[in-house]
């Protein structure tokens, strides 16, 4: 009767919230629920202090040289309506001089 089973879905159960959790931060369900079920639980808790790493693009502000995500048309500082001029293609090229013209 009983015996060590009844731990099996609270484990799992563990482990999902930490994918979760992670998947939301952006990471991997596997990875985090992984996690989650080896350190019964207190994975949730390094999954919810683990940090959002996303490369927001952003450009200073042509007008006072604020810095500025491109996903905002406003500057925050000075309301300067901003129109971003990027490339289509975002290639990383060597600073070379530019020919006049
Ligand atoms: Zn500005």
């Amino acid at each position: 009767m009983g015996g060590g089973t009844e731990i099996i879905p609270i484990v799992f159960f563990l482990g999902l919230s930490a994918g979760v959790i992670g998947k939301i931060k952006g990471s991997s369900f596997l990875l985090w629920f992984l996690i989650g079920v080896g350190t019964l639980g207190v994975g949730i808790l390094a999954a919810l202090l683990y940090r959002v790493e996303r490369n927001e693009p952003v450009a200073g502000c042509p007008r006072c040289g604020n810095t500025v995500a491109i996903s905002h048309q406003v500057c925050s500082r000075c309301g300067e309506d901003i129109e971003w001029e990027f490339e289509e293609e975002e290639e990383e090229e060597p600073a070379a001089p530019r020919a006049a013209g």
